[in-house]
């Protein structure tokens, strides 16, 4: 019995011990598989890491790239290529960023606007080349001239413009400009030939001036213009009264547009009067501007600014039109022979001249014959060869020409030979000395011989005084103007003169 239960209980211990052995082989092989699969696993893991870093690295360095091009492409746009320094675009970026600057950190700091004097001129005659080499050269100097901090542009063209970074007073300001001014003292050697080099400066300052782009841009460009009206190569600061005369300025250009449209300058008339026939025969337009206070401007109030503006045409025409429907019966009753209108040396280069006159006498059916146009020395220096042949158009279809104020300038002879001239004005200057000089009288004298062999008719302006009257009408003037026949008048008071004198033939 218990040799049977010692056996079967030895049975059941091996198959226990086969079991155990069994499931640890299972085990060990499930535990081998496990460990198998991590290392894979593991490496394929590190595969992916290192893939995915490979990628950031690629991803870094992509983006790196954009971003330096893009630098690149930034810093290109905002240079300008002939030199090198920064641009109008860069330049409106730094003068917001000096702006914001003054907002936060209340750093002072000043615009300088630099204009190159007569570059255009050395453009147009020595070569784009040598404009090149200028606006390199000029660079160069603003370069060394300004301080560390400061900024230096080209805006285009020959402008140029500095940020005066850190003024503690204007002191400051004027010394950099001092030093530009010195720097372009040195004139630039291109191709064996010197040019000089110079150059006008304004400035304006934040925030004693201005704390805005638009205003301090604007006043230190008032500041250069005034630079290069005051004979140009000096530096201007901007000052408050400046802006005031701009003002006043512009609200004189806008009352004398709207004085334009409206016809308040109105043609104002001086006779001319004749020797031999002792009456007045023709009469000198002159513009007025009546204003609506009902005070009478004389030319040198608006001439200059209208010229400034452009719109002498307009002048022209409003002048020309009104006097010639005013004067066309004076024309017709053979009360005058002819009006006498002054033209400005600009409308010669419009080339609207003969179209304005041609239609204007159409209109007005005014006699071509008897009207006569006056021209100064100051028209025929522009292009002589394009004025003369506009004169000889106007001439061929019967209007006269007046050379006026002949005396006063160059006044060459020459203009008598080559121009289709009818008359010639002896200026007030050479007029008023004839009495007491005896150098004026023999000019006087000798252009009266002149006159006379070449068939020109010749007027004496400014004519005061009755000595000089009587010496004119001998020396061979055959016409006086002046205020001892009278002063320019108004339309309706020149008629009335004219109805009381008697014109000749009905006298006669
Ligand atoms: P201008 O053409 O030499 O005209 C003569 C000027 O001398 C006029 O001045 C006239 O009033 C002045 N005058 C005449 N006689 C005497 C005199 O005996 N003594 C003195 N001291 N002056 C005398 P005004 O009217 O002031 O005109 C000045 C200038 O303005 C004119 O000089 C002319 O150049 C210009 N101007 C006037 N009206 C016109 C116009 O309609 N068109 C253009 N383009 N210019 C005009
Ligand atoms: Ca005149
Ligand atoms: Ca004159």
């Amino acid at each position: 019995m218990n040799g049977e239960g010692e056996s079967s209980d030895d049975e059941k211990v091996r198959r226990l011990e086969r079991r155990v052995e069994r499931e640890r082989a299972a085990r060990h092989e499930a535990e081998k598989l496990l460990e198998q699969k991590s290392t894979e696993l593991y490496h394929a893991n590190q595969k992916l890491i290192a893939l995915a870093e490979g990628l950031e690295q690629r991803v870094v360095e992509r983006t790196q790239e954009l971003v330096t091009a893009r630098e690149n492409a930034v810093r290109l746009a905002e240079r300008d290529q002939l030199t090198g320094l920064a641009n109008r675009m860069c330049f409106t970026r730094l003068l917001t960023e000096a702006i914001e600057g003054w907002s936060v950190g209340n750093h002072r700091f000043a615009l300088l606007f630099i204009d190159l004097d007569r570059f255009k001129e050395i453009n147009d005659t020595v070569g784009h080349d040598a404009g090149d080499a200028v606006l390199q050269h000029a660079a160069a100097m603003i370069k060394k001239a300004i301080r560390g901090h400061d900024i230096v542009a080209r805006l285009g063209g020959d402008e140029f413009a500095v940020i005066c970074n850190f003024i503690e007073s204007p002191r400051d300001v004027e010394r950099v400009a001092e030093r530009i001014m010195v720097e372009f003292q040195n004139a630039l050697g291109f191709r064996g030939r010197t040019l000089p080099v110079a150059c006008s400066i304004g400035s304006a300052v934040v925030p004693d001036d201005a704390c805005n782009m638009i205003d301090l841009q604007r006043f230190a460009d008032i500041a250069l213009y005034r630079s290069k009206a005051s004979g140009r190569s000096v530096h201007t600061p901007f000052s408050a009264t400046m802006n005031e005369e701009i003002h006043q300025r512009q609200t004189l250009e806008n009352a004398l547009r709207l004085a334009l449209r409206n016809g308040d300058i109105e043609p104002w008339y001086q006779p001319i009067r004749s020797v031999s026939a002792g009456d007045t025969v023709a009469a000198e337009v002159l513009a007025r501007w009546r204003k609506a206070d009902g005070s009478i401007a004389t030319p040198d109030k608006f001439i200059r600014v209208l010229e400034e503006c452009g719109l002498m045409r307009e002048l022209f025409v409003s002048v020309l039109s009104a006097s010639c429907r005013a004067a066309r019966p004076w024309v017709e009753q053979q009360r005058l022979q002819y009006l006498s209108v002054n033209v400005s040396p600009g409308q010669f280069k419009l080339g609207s001249l003969l179209d304005d006159v041609t239609d204007i006498l159409e209109c007005t059916g005014f006699p071509h014959n008897a009207l006569q146009l006056e021209i100064t020395e100051e028209a025929l220096i522009y292009d002589l060869h394009a004025v003369s042949s506009q004169l000889e158009e106007l001439k061929q279809r019967g209007v006269r020409i007046a050379l006026d104020d002949f005396g006063s300038g160059y006044s060459s002879i020459g203009y008598l030979r080559r121009l289709p001239i009818h008359t010639l004005k002896l200026d007030r200057s050479l007029i008023s000395d004839v009495a007491t000089d005896v150098r004026a009288r023999a000019i006087v004298s000798a252009i009266g011989e002149i006159a006379k062999a070449i068939g020109v008719e010749l007027v004496a302006e400014g004519v005061e005084t009755e000595a000089q009257a009587l010496w004119l009408g001998r020396a061979g003037c055959d016409l006086l103007q002046g205020y001892l026949f009278g002063r320019p008048v108004s339309r309706a008071t020149f008629e009335e003169g004219l109805l009381r004198s008697q014109p000749e033939h009905l006298t006669a």
